[in-house]
């Protein structure tokens, strides 16, 4: 089932999500939705938050997006990471490292809005996988920024909270706007 995919202006965004203890058929079922309005809306990632759960869960899929690479590292290997695709992350843990980069980054929560953002390069992940496994693995361009721009999620961060002062003040109208329709709409 397709979702309604939370804006920008909605308090949810702004909730820490609550970690998984069980993953029950509701999970579950969750979980396939999240993929089916991520892949519906042309998204490579979604947290639980931008479907109205406050919940340490997203998933990601990065194979939409060709011309930006990524590396991965499982088990010690490098691994192309397709092999990981479709991805759900339950309760990550993450530890980013390396050099700063920045590129530009959107959120299906902003829609039309796109700024560059600086992050470190790479990314230390550890979480659950929809069967309860532990997943463990280091990644490296596209697939850790989008990783850590869902983890952010996670934890009520927002990328414009990430944008240099300068872009955001200049993005400041198109976001109150933003802001402004979605709390109207939620009054409906
Ligand atoms: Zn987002």
């Amino acid at each position: 089932m397709i979702l309604e995919v939370i804006k920008y202006g909605n308090p949810v965004l702004r909730k820490k999500g609550v970690k998984i203890e069980k993953i029950t058929p509701e999970i579950k079922t969750l979980i396939a939705d999240m993929f089916e309005t991520m892949y519906a809306a042309k998204g490579i990632g979604l947290a639980a938050q931008q479907v109205s759960q406050a919940l340490q869960l997203t998933v990601l899929d990065i194979r939409g997006i060709t011309d930006r690479p990524s590396t991965l590292e499982l088990n010690g290997k490098e691994t192309d990471p397709e092999k990981i695709m479709p991805l759900v992350l339950i309760n990550p843990e993450v530890k980013p490292f390396g050099d700063t980069v920045s590129a530009p980054e959107g959120c299906l929560s902003f829609p039309e809005i796109y700024n560059d953002i600086t992050r470190p390069e790479k990314l230390e992940v550890r979480a659950l996988t929809e069967k309860g496994e532990t997943l463990e693995f280091k990644c490296g361009g596209l697939l850790s920024r989008a990783i850590q721009h869902e983890n952010d999620h996670l934890n009520g961060v927002l990328f414009i909270d990430r944008m240099p002062r300068a872009d955001k003040e200049e993005l400041k109208d198109e976001l109150d706007e933003l802001q402004q329709k979605t709390k109207a709409a939620s009054k409906k």
